[in-house]
């Protein structure tokens, strides 16, 4: 680790330790559509306060996918309900947001986090922080936000037992689309080998996470490569779902990131949009891009972000109407690019 990146972490414990020592309960949170990454670093920093004797519990606002499920095998995430958790939240003394600081992507946990009394910490690694959060703990080139919490509770002389570390190595190889995306560094490799060296067995975790794809999922991304177009002499590569689509492959909660990514395979590709249909006239977008170009700016002037070669938005609109208007600053950033 550089000595920038130890001074940080040594200064998320130091700010961390007190109001660990104070707490009671806490709740962690990540955003809608949890991730590897955000589920990896909730369940290395919960087994981390449970074996120090806080009460933390993790609500987030959908259960876990089937890929994620062998990182918690005792059912420690709990899906949101107000009736359920809204006392609870209200009276935590500390809530942390991991992977994300955009307050409307904690979807319907929001106003549960806005009422409560808790001091609020994001722990995360874009580079957009909303003001919200009462700390921040948020280092934009750590390659994952499972990574920080893996190196903050060992700064805090937490002990990471194979669980813990496997944990926190999901969020990292999933995050670095296993160590070839931009943020891929030195420090992910050290980190990966410290994991390996606890106990974590790579065939495993690959299994897991990358062979557990529903038939569903599969038929769907089919449907969805099929409507691949190209423009700008094939730097632009594009695909589009209609709500229709979607619900005859029976795969409204499918993760079609992969599928998006992929199109970054074709030659010549620099930019790749998917345009899906959600249906009640919302839109979800994702961009992917490869080098400088920066389409978490353009995900930005959707309302979204994420990071320079990966991000989205949800819009408003019919799909038909939105897609000149979607693939228009990624032309632009394209041409100026060249
Ligand atoms: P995906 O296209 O796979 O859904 O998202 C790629 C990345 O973009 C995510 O890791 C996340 O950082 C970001 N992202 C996706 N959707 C949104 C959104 O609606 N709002 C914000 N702020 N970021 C998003
Ligand atoms: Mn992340």
């Amino acid at each position: 680790m550089t000595r920038r990146d130890r001074e940080f972490i040594d200064d998320a414990a130091r700010r961390l330790k007190p109001l660990l020592e104070k707490a009671q309960t806490v709740v962690l949170c990540t955003h809608v559509n949890p991730d590897g990454d955000g589920i990896g670093a909730e369940i290395c920093l919960h087994r981390h306060l449970r074996s120090v004797d806080i009460e933390s519990r993790i609500i987030n606002t959908e259960g876990l996918p089937l890929r994620y499920r062998f990182l918690d095998p005792s059912g420690a995430v709990e899906v949101f309900d107000a009736r359920e958790h809204a006392e609870f939240l209200r009276n935590a003394d500390l809530i942390f947001m991991l992977d994300n600081s955009s307050v409307s992507r904690l979807g319907p946990l929001e106003p549960a986090v806005r009422a409560s009394r808790a001091t609020t910490v994001c722990i995360d690694h874009h580079d957009v922080v909303e003001p919200f959060w009462n700390i921040n703990i948020v280092d934009e080139e750590a390659s994952a936000t499972g990574e920080l919490v893996f190196q903050i509770v060992k700064a805090l002389g937490g002990t990471i037992d194979t669980e813990s570390a496997q944990a926190a190595y999901v969020s990292l190889v999933t995050d670095t689309g296993y160590f070839r995306f931009s943020k891929t560094s030195p420090r992910s490799h050290e980190a990966a080998a410290e994991m390996l060296a606890l106990g974590v067995r790579p065939p495993l975790v690959y299994q897991e996470v990358y062979e557990r794809n529903s038939a569903a999922l599969v038929r769907l991304s089919g449907v969805a490569l099929s409507s691949l177009q190209r423009d700008e002499g094939g730097s632009l590569a594009w695909i589009r779902l209609t709500h229709q689509q979607v619900v005859d492959c029976d795969a409204a909660r499918e993760d079609l990131s992969d599928v998006v990514n992929g199109l970054l395979a074709i030659d010549g590709v620099r930019i790749a949009v998917m345009l899906k249909d959600l249906g009640g006239n919302r839109i979800k977008l994702s961009f992917r891009s490869k080098e400088a170009l920066d389409v978490n700016r353009i995900a930005a002037m959707f309302g979204g972000g994420g990071h320079r070669n990966a991000s989205g938005a949800v819009i408003s609109g019919s799909l038909d109407g939105s897609i000149d208007r979607v693939l228009a600053p990624c032309k632009d950033l394209l041409r100026a690019g060249r």
